[in-house]
């Protein structure tokens, strides 16, 4: 399978858990069993009363810092924090608290980094990884790490996002290069809990109804990832979970796309997806794993 189309599946893999995971948004996950069964149709609605196959911050902030990219391109700092300011500007359906206050802290001083908080452990840079993944692809590791960083500390500077977001950056990565599941079980996500314990998800129980602290996300993320064999199931395994399901689904959304690819992403998705988003996701992806080389 081509890098390209690894990368097409990916990013629309996140617009697409990001919909589906939208709908039931900090619902527990007994409220989702009462309401929906077994929630896997591209229904939108939920708290922000979105169109079926509309997406949220997640995926629109993904898109604002591909732009940014593109237009730089390399992955810059201040270019990102203009993005997400005039993404800000434009209203988006839902913006992070902690996004909220450093962007406007941005607006105050035009520094692109916020001050190191370990409060600051959300999961808000962790869900736009995904363009920073395929721009830097095939770079040193070192430089990889220092773009993660600077996208991330625009509005998340906080040790444990930073773990997060590296990993998942080179999680995606090894998918594209065609890694298995295993590789990416024993080359990133274990070390990461052995590093951080609260990145634990094996011999823990069941996430049910994960925060958006980035730790309860990635356990949640992960489990669904590596417990499930298809794409369907993975997205369909971690939303119905309730909790911050748009930004779980939109993450192992993306991870799941990098490695399944484009053909097992289910035809009744992909159709369902706002199409405006998913032309520029696809567009987005094609562009930033070209500047890659
Ligand atoms: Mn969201
Ligand atoms: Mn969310």
């Amino acid at each position: 399978m081509r890098t390209a189309d690894r990368a097409a599946a990916a990013y629309l893999g996140l617009a697409i858990g990001d919909a589906l995971g939208a709908t039931v948004e900090f619902m527990l996950p007994q409220e989702i069993a009462a309401r929906h069964g077994v929630h896997d149709k591209l229904i939108g609605g939920g708290w922000l009363h979105l169109k079926p196959g509309q997406v949220t911050d997640d995926t629109t902030m993904s898109l604002a810092l591909g732009d940014s990219i593109l237009a730089q391109g390399k992955v810059d700092a201040l270019a990102a924090a203009g993005a997400f300011d005039t993404w800000m500007h434009a209203k988006p359906v839902d913006i992070g608290n902690t996004v909220r206050r450093n962007l406007l802290q941005f607006r105050k001083t035009g520094i692109p980094e916020a001050p190191y908080s370990d409060h600051d452990a959300g999961n808000g840079a962790a869900m736009r990884v995904l363009p920073v993944a395929l721009a830097t692809f095939g770079q040193p590791e070192d430089a990889v790490r220092a773009a993660s960083r600077a996208q991330a500390h625009v509005t998340h500077n906080c040790v444990m996002s930073d773990a997060a977001c590296e990993t998942l950056v080179f999680m995606v990565q090894d998918a594209l290069r065609g890694a298995g599941k295993n590789d990416l079980l024993h080359d990133h996500a274990h070390p990461l809990a052995a590093r951080f314990p609260e990145f634990r998800f094996r011999a823990v129980k069941p996430s049910r109804n994960p925060s958006g602290y980035v730790a309860d996300t990635l356990k949640a993320v992960f489990q669904s990832f590596f417990d499930t064999d298809d794409f369907r199931d993975c997205l369909i395994d971690v939303v119905n979970r309730g909790g911050d399901a748009d930004t779980t689904g939109a993450i192992a959304g993306m991870l799941a796309g990098a490695l399944y690819g484009p053909e097992e992403i289910p035809e009744a998705w992909l159709k369902r997806l706002d199409t405006v988003t998913a032309g520029a996701c696809a567009m987005q992806a094609r562009a930033l794993i070209q500047l890659s080389k």
